[in-house]
C-alpha cells in the first residue's frame, strides 16, 4: 500500500505572545490524541532571552522528542527581516503595519543585509542555541514570517541542513485571515508546484499547505475546514506530502476549542479518505520524511 505523508507542524514554540508552555503542552497532548507525530519550530532567542532560559521549555521539548516528535529551528530572534523579506500575504496582516512601513523606507539596507555570510552567521548562532538547550541536532528549518531569499536557500545548503519549510502553498488561506468574507478561489496545489519549489542542491523543501486556524472564529471555520480539505485532496491527488502548520497560542486562542476542533474533524475527514484511495496514512515529522522521500524509492 503507497504511503501518504502527514507532516503536522507548528511555529513560534517559545515566542511571548504566541506560545507558552501550557499551550505548547495542550498542543500536544491534540497530537497525541489524534496519534500524529509533528514537528515543532522552535525560536532560539526572543527578546534577548534564549530559550534555554526557560527549563519548563527545555523540559517539554525533550519530551516531546522522546514522543518520537521533532523539534527543528525558526530563525533565530524572530524578527521581520532577519533572514529575508516575508511574502506579501504576510505583511497585510493587519498587525504589519509598521513592518511595511519600515520595509517601504529601508528595502535595499534590508536586502544589503542578507548576505550568504551574515545568513550562515545567524543560522549557526540559532541552530546552537538550541541544541545546546534541547541536546538534540537542529536538522531543519523554517524561516519566521516566511522571510526568506535566494542567499538563505544558499546558506541553508552550505550549513547542511537536510530541510527547509517556508515554501507556501494555499496563499490564499492569508487572504482570508486578512479578510475571512472574501470572495477568493483556492490556489492549485500541484506535484509540478512541488517540484518547482525545490532548491538547488541536496536540502528538501517541504511546502506548508497553510495556517487554517489563526484566531479561529466560530462563524469563519467552516470556510477553513473546506480550505484545509481542499488541500489535503490535492496533496493526496498529486502524492505529496500535507504540511498544515499552526500557531501555539493562535490555534487556542480564537473562538472556544475552534482550533482544535478543526484539526479533529480535518483528521477523521483524511483518516477516511485515505482509505478510500487505498493509500496507508503515515504521519511523520519532517526530518523522518527527507529520509523516506521520495515514497517507494520511485
Ligand atoms: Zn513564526
Amino acid at each position: 500500500m503507497d504511503p501518504f505523508y502527514l507532516a503536522v507542524t507548528t511555529d513560534d514554540v517559545g515566542m511571548d505572545g504566541y506560545s507558552t508552555p501550557e499551550h505548547v503542552r495542550n498542543l500536544l497532548d491534540l497530537w497525541a490524541s489524534e496519534n500524529l507525530t509533528g514537528t515543532l519550530f522552535a525560536v532560539p532567542r526572543w527578546d534577548g532571552r534564549e530559550i534555554g532560559a526557560s527549563a519548563e521549555y527545555v523540559s517539554i521539548l525533550q519530551h516531546a522528542v522522546e514522543q518520537g516528535h521533532d523539534v527543528a529551528q525558526h530563525g533565530l530572534d524572530h524578527t521581520r527581516f532577519q533572514t529575508g523579506i516575508p511574502p506579501k500575504m504576510v505583511l497585510d496582516l493587519p498587525h504589519e503595519g509598521p513592518a511595511r512601513e519600515y520595509l517601504a523606507n529601508h528595502r535595499d539596507e534590508i536586502a544589503a543585509a542578507h548576505t550568504v555570510d551574515k545568513l550562515r552567521h545567524i543560522l549557526g548562532t540559532g541552530r546552537q542555541i538550541l541544541e545546546d538547550a534541547l541536546g538534540v541536532p537542529m536538522r531543519g528549518f523554517r524561516a519566521p514570517c516566511l522571510s526568506t531569499c535566494d542567499q538563505l536557500f544558499e546558506a541553508l545548503e552550505a550549513e547542511a541542513y537536510v530541510y527547509d519549510s517556508s515554501a507556501v502553498f494555499q496563499t490564499t488561506a492569508w487572504d482570508l485571515i486578512n479578510d475571512p468574507d472574501r470572495d477568493v478561489a483556492p490556489m492549485p496545489v500541484t506535484r509540478e508546484l512541488f517540484e518547482q519549489m525545490q532548491t538547488a542542491g541536496s536540502m528538501w523543501t517541504w511546502p506548508i499547505s497553510a495556517e487554517y486556524t489563526w484566531y479561529l472564529k466560530c462563524e469563519h471555520a467552516e470556510r477553513f475546514l473546506a480550505l484545509a480539505k481542499h488541500d489535503f485532496e490535492a496533496c493526496l491527488s498529486a502524492g505529496i506530502p500535507f504540511v498544515p502548520v499552526c500557531h501555539v497560542s493562535p490555534v487556542q486562542e480564537g473562538d472556544a476549542g475552534q482550533g482544535f476542533d478543526l484539526y479533529r474533524k480535518l483528521m477523521a475527514y483524511v483518516r477516511q479518505r485515505v482509505v478510500e484511495e487505498g493509500k496507508r496514512l503515515v504521519s511523520i515529522t519532517l526530518s523522518q520524511l527527507c529520509a523516506e522521500w521520495p515514497p517507494n524509492g520511485k
